[in-house]
């Protein structure tokens, strides 16, 4: 591995990014689904934070996401803010079938501030369960400037997007314009 930059001639970009949210909104079936295309329907609650790295092409360039998944419990704190530093991108998730968790968002949001911030709806295949409508994403989104989508691990909607949003917008905005 630790030859391949020489030989390719080219940069190689680490992409430190986290995924906040509530306990269970589904932070680590999107991790999962995005680094290893599973779903986990018994999945523990995460225990502090564990990290997964991933490979994305943008416009070319092989960049590392390093994805950082965290606990949202209160008692966890401490362990999840420490993980907040150095990232340079967030999803921040919710469920929309469960407004407590939307309405945490502007607290989540006040903790960090990093140059891509995604809000994220999860589990949008429940439509029939549905607690927060698109619109309210959406403008909840607008107003604070972030990207906002709606996502299912499960059904794999919309997944690989989100993530590649942030990796692109952090990419636009930290290497072409050191260039
Ligand atoms: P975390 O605590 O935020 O990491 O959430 P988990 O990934 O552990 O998921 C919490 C629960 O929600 C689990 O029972 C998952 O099976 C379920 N879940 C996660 N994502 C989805 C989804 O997109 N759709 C549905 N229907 N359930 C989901
Ligand atoms: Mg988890």
């Amino acid at each position: 591995m630790s030859g391949r930059e020489e030989e390719e001639g080219g940069e190689e970009y680490l992409f430190k990014i986290v995924l906040i949210g509530e306990s269970a909104v589904g932070k680590s079936n999107l991790l999962s689904r995005f680094a290893r295309n599973e779903f986990d329907n018994n999945s523990k609650a995460t225990i502090g934070v564990e990290f997964q790295t991933q490979v994305v092409e943008i416009h070319g360039k092989e960049i590392k996401a390093q994805i950082w998944d965290t606990a949202g419990q209160e008692r966890f704190r401490a362990v999840t803010s420490a993980c907040y530093r150095g990232a340079v991108g967030a999803l921040i998730v919710y469920d929309i079938t469960r407004r407590s968790s939307f309405d945490s968002i502007k607290r989540w949001l006040d903790e960090l501030s990093t140059v891509a911030r995604m809000v994220v709806g999860n589990k949008c295949d429940l439509e029939n369960i549905r607690d927060v409508s698109v619109e309210e994403g959406k403008s909840l989104a607008e107003e604070e400037d972030l990207f906002f989508m709606e996502t299912s691990a499960l059904e794999s909607t919309n997944v690989q997007t989100a993530f590649e949003v942030v990796i692109r917008e952090i990419y636009n905005n930290v290497c072409r314009k050191a260039l």
